[in-house]
């Protein structure tokens, strides 16, 4: 009697056992698509055609914010910026609301731009990215686009690029592509609403482009997808071109290119410049340059070459490719180039594995303009953990971080960045700048100056590095020559 009690409880406990099995491969099923279609036509490189990036930045917490959004002194600039500012607000009062609670909340923004300029007419804006505080179990996704007609300086609606009375048309095409992409995604077409579908289009280069929204057409996991409504296939749905004129001639190629290097003059400077090699014995620090590159690098380089000094580029790895001869250029002066991340996310959050990429890819792309580039970059924020120096080690690359901070990015004064530096320049010293403001550059017209008639030799780090003695170790952080 006891015994059979003891198999029956057996029997039972196996049961249970393969009752939770079988609930953990309906939850999990093993030939769930990989997000097969998370990729496609998003580009990994940020296409700027219109406009240059500016960028609303918070580098000092506990909201670390990066929004990235063109601005090309033209009408739309203004309303772009007061939706930039409108979504870090948002995200600012609802991560204070959080702090009231939870002292120690933080956050994240990380918004980035795309920018198409169709027939020297037609600019297709999409801004996207994620606002993520530790309030909130998954990053919230955020997407917005803008659409404009510079010839007539006005914002399109979607319903003045696509004739929304034939909604159900262009849902059929729309499906239609994703289906050739991604043919079980027919499995999901019955069980969503298609109220939001529409809801993100802007205009490219070969058709509409579609952003649908993570959830949004297809499961979740298969994350925000972009797809290409080709101007051909839209037929009279497309109002873009109004009744007379026809589809844009989708073989044009991008007119905006990067503006190549201006020539700088060869102007004999004011004060003695260094003659290229580095004493030892006198005093040197690096001045470093974070987010770029940008339009006011070339000014920054400049003046470099003007005062035959050094300094080192800390590049985002998505903009490496809108100006490759001004990253060239820099090598070429023998100014560093190494990374700051592909995208600017904040690397502690991501595994091991979107850390090595996020290394990596910049570190090659900035290797296929210049050559060769160091082992090293620095982390978006400065932000380091054991895993991200881990992650370094694996990977051979050292971490590098300043001792002098201008808060460039928040004063936007070039008299302040000048005062911030010489205030607490010191002897291999590392400082902390951004080649993206106008202000930032035009500082430097001061302080590049300044420091060569103070004596100090302006050395990339590599260069503060190695003259400051000892091998360079790969996962660790350096804040200046002295370590
Ligand atoms: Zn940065």
């Amino acid at each position: 009697m006891k015994k059979k009690l003891r198999i029956e409880s057996i029997l039972l406990l196996c049961a249970i056992l393969a009752i939770a099995v079988y609930a953990l491969i309906a939850l999990f099923p093993a030939d769930k698509p990989e997000s097969p279609i998370d990729t496609v036509d998003t580009p990994d490189t940020s296409v700027i055609e219109y406009g240059h990036p500016d960028l609303l930045a918070n580098n000092a917490g506990p909201l670390w914010t990066y929004i990235r959004y063109p601005q090309a002194g033209d009408f739309a600039d203004s309303v772009i910026l007061d939706w930039v500012q409108a979504t870090y607000d948002e995200a600012k009062a609802d991560l204070d609301a959080l702090l009231d609670k939870d002292a120690s909340a933080q956050g994240e923004v990380n918004i980035q731009f795309d920018s198409y300029l169709i027939d020297g007419r037609f600019v297709g804006i999409v801004e996207q990215g994620m606002i993520s505080t530790t309030g909130l179990a998954h990053p919230a996704d955020v997407i917005k686009t803008f659409n404009l007609d510079i010839e007539s300086k006005t914002f399109l609606e979607n319903s003045d690029i696509l004739d929304m009375s034939k909604r159900e048309e262009i849902l059929t095409l729309l499906k239609e592509k994703i289906l050739l992409i991604s043919p079980d995604a027919q499995d999901y077409f019955d069980n969503m609403a298609t109220d939001e579908w529409l809801d993100y289009i802007t205009i490219g280069h070969e058709g509409i482009i579609v952003i649908l929204e993570r959830g949004v057409g297809l499961p979740a996991y298969y994350g925000s997808l972009r797809i290409n409504l080709p101007y051909d296939e839209l037929g009279d749905a497309l109002l873009l071109y109004g009744e007379t004129a026809s589809a844009p001639d989708t073989a044009q190629e991008p007119t905006s290119k990067p503006a190549p290097s201006s020539t700088p003059e060869s102007v004999a400077p004011s004060l003695p410049p260094q003659d290229g090699g580095i004493d030892p014995l006198r005093p040197m620090i690096a001045l470093t340059f974070d987010d770029g590159p940008s339009k006011h690098t070339s000014r920054i380089l400049d003046l470099l070459e003007q005062y035959k000094g050094h300094a080192t580029f800390f590049v985002i790895g998505n903009l490496i490719e809108s100006r490759p001869d001004t990253i060239k250029r820099a090598a070429d002066l023998g100014c560093e180039v190494v990374g700051h991340s592909w995208d600017h996310r904040d690397l502690t959050k991501l595994s091991s594995d979107e850390m090595k990429a996020e290394i990596l890819d910049t570190h090659n792309a900035i290797e296929s303009i210049t050559g060769s580039s160091s082992h090293m970059y620095r982390p978006p924020y400065g932000a380091v953990n054991d895993s991200l120096t881990n992650a370094s080690s694996e990977l051979g690359f050292s971490i590098i971080n300043w001792s002098v901070d201008t808060v460039d990015w928040k004063t936007k004064n070039a008299d302040a960045v000048y005062t911030a530096v010489m205030a607490d320049v010191n002897d291999r010293a590392i400082i902390l700048c951004h080649d993206l403001y106008s202000t930032t550059a035009e500082a430097m017209e001061q302080v590049i100056p300044a420091l060569v008639s103070q004596g100090y030799q302006l050395v990339t780090v590599s260069e503060l590095l190695e003259y400051s003695g000892g091998a360079v170790e790969a996962g660790k952080v350096y804040y200046n020559g002295n370590k």
